[in-house]
């Protein structure tokens, strides 16, 4: 099931990672995190005298077509990192400028043990969101075994990342590296965690994190909730929240959430004030209100003062800490001190001891706006898929590979 079980020596090994990455103006890979996260399971292949061939999606091409309709094959196309990959891998990795075929098929064939082959962006094919068969078995044909390092996309049903699994047998599929170390410092989190355990939830609405919060209230001691979804629990208790982010058909869920919390021994602690602003901009009149009072015309953009000491107090008490979603706009400076102030809560409590996992675009820049990835206990790969991992959901791309 993981790497090191599979016999790889003389075998073709299809590798599934996550190459996702930005690239500037000139096609230049302006932030290489994913492709380093993948280099461990790449060189323990080769090592193990294996040959590798490498799939990956880069951006959305179905959706950002060109005005004649067709897929922008020169914005999107893998090509754009191959110089890169073959310097942090040390070895001159082939590329072919499609993902299967006859191509594709003859280049995987001469594949020699210890050479790097990587295939064209995934979506370029509609048949890979769609997770087809006929697309999945072209792709499983050219390897031997599969394996999936690609936790962002773990849970999309996808070609590459489940479909494709069903096509090797138990002993010739398994998880890389990089989704085994997901997956066992999410289990740390459910494993008889150090207590006081404290989430930290935030991000735009309740609606995206609801069955997230249920399941926390199983496992945690206090939730802290930021951001947008804040005020839609404000409204459920009957506070005032002006021009506010609500969710006015989460109302019943986000009390029932609170009546659960109170009968299950959970704190939820909300942000008693709030920086308002009177419009979405940077530049906006702004000022510090309590969250419950907020006049018609304003809007909650962040945490408060008061509610920010409450936030860092909670989190330097805590031993176990998860953090998914930014305590307010983070994108605009004015707005973004809550969530900061946080970040430096959560690598202060790491320094003392606690374990910290951190998941989500905003909370993981946050973490690295301020230069100390590397003091948090864990900074998951994957925002969505590790909030399904802990919402207790199947993951395709981890089922398929359990599955026989
Ligand atoms: P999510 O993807 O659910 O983690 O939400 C992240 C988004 O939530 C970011 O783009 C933030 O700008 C937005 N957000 C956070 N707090 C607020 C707020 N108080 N009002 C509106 N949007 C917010």
């Amino acid at each position: 099931m993981y790497l090191q079980d599979l016999a790889l020596k003389d075998q073709k090994v299809l590798v599934r990672v996550d190459f996702n990455v930005p690239l500037d103006n000139n096609f230049q890979v302006s932030d290489d995190t994913r492709i380093r996260a993948a280099l461990p399971t790449i060189q323990y292949i080769l090592a193990a005298g294996g040959s590798v061939i490498l799939m990956s999606h880069l951006g959305r091409p179905q959706k950002k077509l060109k005005d004649d309709g067709t897929v922008d094959k020169e914005r999107f196309s893998l090509k754009h990192i191959v110089d890169h990959l073959s310097k942090c891998v040390g070895k001159v990795v082939k590329f072919v400028a499609d993902t299967t075929g006859e191509e594709v098929e003859k280049v995987a064939a001469n594949l020699q043990a210890g050479e790097i082959l990587l295939l064209e962006n995934t979506r370029f094919y509609k048949e890979e969101k769609k997770g087809d068969e006929s697309f999945a078995q072209a792709l499983a044909k050219l390897a031997d075994v599969y394996i999936n390092d690609a936790f962002g996309t773990a849970h999309r049903a996808h070609a590459s990342t489940c479909t494709v699994a069903q096509y090797f047998g138990q002993d010739k599929k398994g998880f890389g590296f990089l989704i085994r170390k997901e997956l066992e410092e999410a289990e740390k989190l459910n494993n008889d965690p150090a207590r006081p355990f404290t989430a930290i939830v935030g991000g735009a609405k309740v609606s995206d994190k609801i069955v997230l919060l249920e399941k926390l209230l199983d496992n945690v001691d206090t939730i802290l909730v930021g951001g947008g979804m804040a005020y839609t629990f404000w409204k459920a208790k009957g506070g005032k929240i002006g021009n506010s982010l609500v969710e006015m058909e989460r109302l019943e869920a986000a009390n029932t959430i609170l009546a659960k919390a109170a009968e299950k021994n959970v704190e939820i602690i909300l942000p008693v004030d709030s920086v308002v602003a009177d419009k979405f901009d940077n530049e906006a009149n702004n000022k510090v209100m309590p969250s419950d009072e907020i006049e018609e015309g304003w809007m909650g953009l962040d945490i408060g003062t008061t509610a920010q000491v409450t936030f860092v107090d909670a989190i330097a008490k805590a031993k176990t800490i998860f953090w998914n979603g930014p305590m307010g706009v983070f994108e605009l400076s004015t707005f973004s001190k809550g969530t900061e102030k946080v970040a430096e809560a959560v690598v202060k409590a790491t320094e003392n001891g606690a374990f910290s996992l951190v998941g989500g675009g905003d909370s993981v820049a946050a973490i690295n706006k301020l230069g100390k990835a590397e003091a948090i206990s864990h900074i998951s790969t994957g925002g969505g898929a590790v909030l399904k991992l802990l919402e207790g959901s199947v993951l395709p791309g981890i089922e398929a590979i359990k599955k026989s």
